[in-house]
């Protein structure tokens, strides 16, 4: 098998040059390869707002780039080796489940060295890693997360005294990770004799799994079980992954006794109550419901903007209180997905040399994710935002006048159709009163460039992107 990163090296050169500059630096280029899994390229992206966006507008660019760029190197290569034949857009947060399934086909040479001997460096501490950011200090106390944030704080300084077991839920994105790392950090920090053993629980259910095949008595797997009985705290992320597998159930089931029982402290996280999580014991329900349940709600924009500075500031980031409050409002009901848009407009606004201090920039590096947001924009919500900001009629903008107050709003609407919706040029040019479709790149392209030397063009179509976005928010 070919080098992941060599592939990846040569598909960027060809998708470069295949799609705009602004798509391909804030979309394609932040892609990391990871490996092959079944002679299938994974690339990781940060967030699920980015992978839903590039599976949906450019997988099949970036697929046939990644296959031809394998093609290209297999012409040096023996019999034996294999291709990339497909890609695969997984988020940084999947990323632990397949660098196992990368490690499960190491033998092969699927993964390179670097990747193995990180996995295997790993294993040293791999159960107390805590994210060093990931503290109290660090983590915004709203009336969305108090109860979470007063129970995590009592049983970090107190493990095993009260709540316990802890069980935090909330949805994805809310903070439930951050808010029991900074409980692990927290306590090694205090109280460094603790043992502490946090996991997520897929990679529990796989080490069980694993553990019971390599032992030669299929019930033997001992060690698998003193470890986690051997913790002072057992964190268990995601523990909704319960739910449907017994087996699991049953090791976590007896754990959980056992440490409960010596007074060791047990936390949870889930993205559901413990009533809601399906195909789960009813002995387990009971333990999970015995302690005490916290959950985290959306934060309201106030919260979702105090976020945003903290991360700024912890991230060093030049950055306007504006842009900062046009992201919060952006993304409602995920952290993750909003510091995601941050580090974006900083990343573009670093690329483009300037501070991310004004909202026409923002709006720009963003433009992608509101396409995706606003999946139910038609062309008539455009023609009739440009008429709303240029001042003109539906009937002018799609009829023949053409006078210069006319023809500009004209072409921007035919440019932000072209941009914004995956509609074939000829429609565009049948909506435009039966235009050519020649005539429909001309206007196109004209606005494109104008955008690039002209502020008032430039402004006046982030106007009317704005008011489109703003007419078609759903109300919260
Ligand atoms: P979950 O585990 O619930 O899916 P995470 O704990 O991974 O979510 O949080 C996602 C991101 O949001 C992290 O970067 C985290 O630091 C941040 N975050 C969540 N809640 C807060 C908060 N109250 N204050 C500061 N950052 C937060
Ligand atoms: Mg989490």
């Amino acid at each position: 098998m070919q080098n992941h990163n060599d592939i990846w090296a040569r598909a960027l050169e060809s998708l470069a040059s295949s799609m705009s500059q602004v798509s391909f630096d804030v979309w394609i280029k932040t892609l990391v390869p990871l490996g092959f899994v079944n002679k299938k390229l994974i690339l990781v992206t940060p967030s699920i707002s980015s992978q839903v966006l590039i599976n949906k507008s450019y997988i099949d660019a970036v697929r046939s780039a990644v296959t031809s760029a394998s093609a290209s190197f297999s012409a040096n290569l023996s019999d034996g080796d294999a291709d990339a034949d497909d890609v695969e857009i997984i988020t940084e947060t999947q990323k632990e489940e397949y660098l196992s399934k990368l490690n499960a086909e190491g033998g092969k040479g699927a993964v390179d060295g670097a990747i193995i001997a990180a996995a295997v460096d790993k294993k040293e501490d791999e159960y107390a890693q805590f994210v060093p950011k990931y503290t109290f200090d660090n983590f915004i106390v709203a009336e969305s997360n108090r109860l979470v944030a007063a129970a995590a704080s009592a049983v970090a300084k107190n493990p095993g005294s009260q709540y316990n077991p802890l069980f935090i839920y909330g949805g994805v994105g809310l903070g439930k990770t951050h808010i029991m790392h900074a409980i692990g950090n927290y306590i090694r920090e205090h109280n460094p004799a603790l043992k502490i053993i946090c996991v997520p629980t897929e990679k529990f259910t796989n080490e069980l799994i694993d553990s019971i095949r390599n032992s030669r008595d299929s019930r033997d797997n001992r060690e698998f079980r003193e470890k986690y009985r051997s913790a002072d705290v057992l964190m268990m992320d995601d523990i909704q992954f319960l739910s449907g597998k017994a087996g699991t159930q049953m090791e976590v089931f007896h754990t959980f006794n056992d440490l409960y029982q010596s007074g060791k402290q047990i936390i949870m996280t889930s993205d559901k109550p413990p009533k809601e999580i399906a195909q789960l014991e009813e002995r387990l329900r009971s333990r999970f419901l015995s302690g005490l349940i916290a959950d985290i709600q959306p934060p309201d924009l106030e919260t979702r903007v105090a976020i945003l500075k903290r991360k700024a500031l912890q991230e060093k980031y030049d950055i306007d209180p504006v842009v900062i409050n046009f992201i919060a409002e952006k993304v409602t009901g995920n952290i993750r997905e909003m510091e995601g848009l941050l580090s974006r407009v900083v990343f573009y606004s670093t690329l483009v040399g300037k501070c991310a201090n004004n909202l026409a920039l923002a709006n720009e590096a963003l433009k992608d994710y509101a396409d995706v947001k606003n999946e139910s924009i038609t062309a008539y919500d455009v023609i009739d935002a440009c008429c709303n900001c240029c001042n003109i009629t539906k009937n002018e903008i799609l009829g023949k006048k053409k006078t210069k107050d006319i023809v500009e709003p004209r072409q921007i609407a035919i440019y932000l159709i072209t941009e914004m919706l995956p509609l074939p040029l000829i429609s565009i040019g049948q909506l435009f009163g039966g235009r050519d479709h020649t005539t429909i790149i001309h206007a196109r392209d004209k606005i494109s460039q104008k955008i690039k030397t002209d502020p008032k063009i430039k402004a006046k179509v982030i106007d009317i992107q704005t008011y489109i976005s703003d007419v078609k928010r759903p109300v919260s």
